[in-house]
């Protein structure tokens, strides 16, 4: 087969990859871009896939529309292997691709539960919602497990679509990881009032398919029995390709302010990039929305000749139900934290410290404060729990 050759060659196909496209062609109007993207549709908006899409949102509001920015999509194609010295990538097809600036944007694979039948649900992907939605629209019994973004979310969009739900998960409270304890629990009892079956503090010990119908059984002794299956306990980030390349790896792919990986004219961004935070000096790799996009798009930038660096502190959020947030910097357990409520768990910020230093703040149905966050995490001031009283506000 003959060589395809491309200026600008892209791995990955979600957002993170149109982000680069777009970023590209801020620089440069004609070098010819090509996307490899083991899904079958062009990329999409993730995050309607677990919120809006269940709330009224057509489905064909997510399209990115990548290819209006001169980019030829290979679809259903997997990047297998590829040359760094000779700046080749080989993909699951037979067909190879020849470089000069190579982009690695293969966000994350779900994690797998290792006893499951195959088609417990992992979402993360338009075939998975379509998949779920088709199941929902029958109004079939759920089991969700996890209570991280995705069995929050995605118990909150089935409840709300009138679908039985139970969830269960291994930590005390719904989001344990991010939010304060007391709000995590406000957040057991208010999944509960909107109909949801919350099993907090359990772990699956087994879980199989008879017929057509999934039981899962908890550690603690439950039986629990439904349609359908649905998982959200994580992502690993997608460095298969990274690894056969040589390319430095350390919670994902390691990459410099500029993005560049470690070879030359290789880049990294999104959910599998590892890189350092200036505003609160460390390295991280995150896994949202607005680190896709901004990232992707400097990535594009810097491949096209620019040379910004990543000094960018993005931000998250979620909705769930009738609450709602948007939060920024670093979260966790172990921190010190500061809760300044106007109104117990329904409208407040939340501060995260370490050392008197606010590392985090989360938003609570608090809007339009994300760049007030940023500069207070930035600032790398000390504060006591008196000083941040009333400090960001709507
Ligand atoms: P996640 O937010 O990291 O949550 C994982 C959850 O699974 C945690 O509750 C964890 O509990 C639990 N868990 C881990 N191993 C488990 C096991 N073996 N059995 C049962 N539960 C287990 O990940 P996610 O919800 O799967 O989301 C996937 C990715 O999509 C993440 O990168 C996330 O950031 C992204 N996403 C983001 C948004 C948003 O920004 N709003 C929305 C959706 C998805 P423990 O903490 O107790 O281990």
């Amino acid at each position: 087969m003959a060589m395809k050759n491309y200026k600008y060659l892209i791995v990955g196909g979600g957002m993170t990859a149109d982000a680069a496209v777009r970023g590209i062609r801020e620089r440069d109007h004609s070098g010819t871009i090509a996307v490899l993207s083991g899904e079958k549709h062009p990329p999409y908006d993730r995050p309607p896939l677990s919120k809006k899409l269940w709330t009224g949102k057509p489905l064909d509001s997510i399209w990115r529309k990548t290819e209006q920015a001169k980019a030829d999509l290979f679809l259903d194609t997997r990047a297998v292997n590829g040359d760094v010295a000779g700046k080749t990538i080989a993909d699951s097809r037979g067909e190879t691709y020849r470089y000069e600036k190579l982009l690695l944007a293969t966000g994350g694979t779900p994690r797998r539960l290792p006893f499951a039948p195959d088609d417990v649900i992992y979402f993360r992907t338009l075939d998975d919602y379509q998949r779920l939605r088709a199941l929902a629209d029958r109004k079939s019994g759920f089991i969700v497990i996890g209570g991280g973004f995705i069995g929050s979310e995605i118990a909150a969009a089935l409840a709300i679509n009138g679908c039985k739900v139970t969830m269960v998960f291994p930590d005390s409270g719904i989001g344990a990881r991010i939010y304060p304890p007391k709000l995590s629990e406000f957040l057991n009892g208010y999944f509960r009032g909107k109909g949801v079956d919350v099993l907090a503090g359990e772990k699956v010990r087994a879980l199989e398919k008879t017929g057509a119908r999934f039981t899962v059984n908890t550690e603690s002794g439950k039986a629990l029995s439904a349609d359908a299956v649905v998982a959200g306990i994580g992502i690993e980030p997608e460095v298969g390709l990274a690894k056969s390349l040589g390319l430095k790896l350390d919670n994902g792919i390691v990459v410099d302010e500029q993005l560049r990986a470690a070879a030359p004219d290789i880049f990294a961004a999104g959910d599998v990039a590892n890189v350092y935070s200036p505003a609160l000096g460390m390295r991280r790799r995150v896994e949202h929305e607005d680190n896709a996009n901004t990232m992707g798009a400097m990535a594009g930038r810097n491949m096209a000749g620019a040379s910004e660096k990543y000094e960018h502190l993005p931000y998250f959020y979620s909705d769930l139900f009738d609450l709602g947030y948007e939060a920024v910097g670093e979260f966790g357990a172990g921190m010190d934290i500061v809760e300044d409520w106007k109104e117990p768990f329904r409208q407040g910020v939340v501060y995260y410290l370490k050392g008197g230093r606010v590392r985090g703040v989360l938003l609570w149905n608090t809007w339009g404060q994300v760049d007030a966050a940023r500069h207070l995490i930035a600032a790398k001031d000390t504060f006591s729990a008196a000083g941040l009283a009333g400090r960001i506000h709507e």
